[in-house]
């Protein structure tokens, strides 16, 4: 994108002034502050970025020839780079990273490790995160679905268990390419992080988003990816879990109907299932929800992001699965 291009040209005199720089873009509803000025005098400290709660940041190290594999740390997550094939962009490796909505406000440091062949260098940014303004929800539900007797109880907690398990793993081949799409194009409540008051007693801010749409409305892929989970949960009720590779993860849930099955490869835009409103639901939605690197991110800021339309040059998804495989990034 040209967006992309004008800050690579704003910000290449740091680089050269600093060594490996970044650029790293806001993908998100509200643009912020994206290019502080880098710190002059702090060790090991190039640049100071922010974002807020929930946003995805895009970190671009250049590439001016022999960078072999890029590998980022932040607050304990992995930030998986990869290299960015768009056709009009500078050479360079790309890595998306993920602020969680529940992150504290303040200022962290990204360890990104650079590897040239047998070379390997450290350079560290910092990331301000931002606060955002979540809604508060003031939710009235039947007691008997807030209140969980001990028999839901055992079974949500195993069901968390599930679901938790699946995303601490990081596939290392990016099954994702091109743009994302928007899933089901409803009506949007906006309640991404929203505080939910139920009965009176605070409970997890909600983590995705939902979007209302009539009961059999198809819901689609928002890129490819491969199914690692379909399930049938006591909140979430019928939901389906894709996997799009490099810790990112997005997941579709309250459906009437799951049209994939464990283990499918899907495409972008490819239906998946429809919208019902099994599980705790009052109506017909879907909730749509991402999780990058362990951190819930607004599902909005996917679309955000400054990958459009498919890749020519992207490879087809491997058939095979890389996931626990220490392997490099995709070539
Ligand atoms: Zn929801």
């Amino acid at each position: 994108m040209t967006q992309t291009h004008d800050l690579h040209a704003r910000y290449c005199h740091a680089w050269r002034r600093f060594g490996y720089g970044a650029i790293i873009l806001l993908a998100a509803i509200f643009p912020v502050d994206l290019f502080a000025d880098p710190l002059p005098s702090a060790q090991l400290v190039d640049s100071h970025y922010s974002a807020r709660q929930g946003q995805i940041l895009v970190v671009k190290i250049p590439n001016e020839g022999g960078i072999t594999r890029v590998q980022g740390t932040f607050l304990g997550r992995s930030v998986n780079f990869f290299p960015d094939t768009r056709p009009e962009e500078p050479n360079g490796f790309v890595g998306l990273l993920g602020i969680d909505l529940q992150d504290e406000p303040g200022i962290y440091e990204l360890a990104v490790e650079v590897k040239t062949g047998e070379r390997s260098e450290a350079v560290t940014y910092r990331v301000e995160i931002l606060k955002e303004d979540f809604h508060v929800e003031r939710l009235t539900l039947p007691k008997n679905k807030v209140d969980l007797d001990r028999k839901s109880l055992a079974r949500w907690k195993r069901e968390q268990a599930q679901v938790k398990q699946l995303l601490a793993n990081d596939s290392q081949t990016k099954f994702w390419r091109g743009g994302f799409v928007e899933p089901v194009a409803g009506k949007r409540t906006g309640i991404f992080g929203s505080v939910r008051i139920m009965n009176g007693q605070a409970r997890n801010p909600h983590n995705g988003e939902d979007i209302g749409a009539p009961l059999g409305t198809e819901v689609a892929a928002t890129n490819d990816g491969i199914v690692r989970l379909t399930v049938e949960h006591f909140f979430s009720g019928k939901g389906i879990f894709v996997d799009h590779g490099l810790g990112l993860y997005s997941m579709y849930f309250h459906l009437s109907e799951v049209l994939v099955k464990d283990g499918d490869h899907v495409k972008a835009g490819q239906v998946i299932g429809k919208v019902g409103a099994t599980g705790r639901a009052t109506g017909p939605h879907l909730h749509w929800g991402v999780k990058l690197n362990g951190a819930r991110v607004n599902p909005y800021a996917l679309l955000d992001l400054p990958f459009k339309g498919s890749v020519q040059s992207a490879a087809p998804i491997p058939v095979t699965d890389s996931r626990s495989g220490v392997g490099s990034p995709e070539p």
